[in-house]
């Protein structure tokens, strides 16, 4: 089991959020103080400022389109940074997320939590 020995689970705190994201497993867990936060806030508070840049068909990825966000700000740079690059992450039991350093991809499996991400 080459993906075991590569696991990585660092608690990385950003925002006022505490992601522990592996590329091995592709899961994201969130946290704050007081335990597990819900997928849909936590993605609300560190993407929720994001500008859609537009839409990819979703080649080689988990859902059929992909939204592209830009992260000019420094500070969703930064929120980038806790995240591993160019891997699918299961960010929500709906929506995987990738990001490449400057823009953030989400690919959508329900449409509807796009919506309530407010993006
Ligand atoms: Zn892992």
């Amino acid at each position: 089991m080459v993906g075991m020995e590569r696991c990585v689970h660092e608690l990385r705190q950003v925002a006022g959020i505490g992601v522990v994201a592996c590329g091995e497993c592709q899961t994201v867990d969130w946290w704050d103080t007081r335990g597990l936060v819900e997928p849909t806030a936590a993605l609300q508070r560190l993407f929720g400022d994001l500008e859609l840049e537009g839409t990819l068909p979703g080649l080689a990825a988990p859902a059929p389109e992909v939204l592209v966000y830009r992260a000019d700000a420094r500070k969703a740079r930064r929120v980038l940074d806790v995240f591993p690059k160019r891997v699918w992450l299961r960010a929500h039991p709906g929506l995987w997320m990738s990001h490449d350093g400057e823009r953030l991809l989400l690919a959508p499996v329900d449409r509807n939590l796009v919506s309530k991400l407010g993006a």
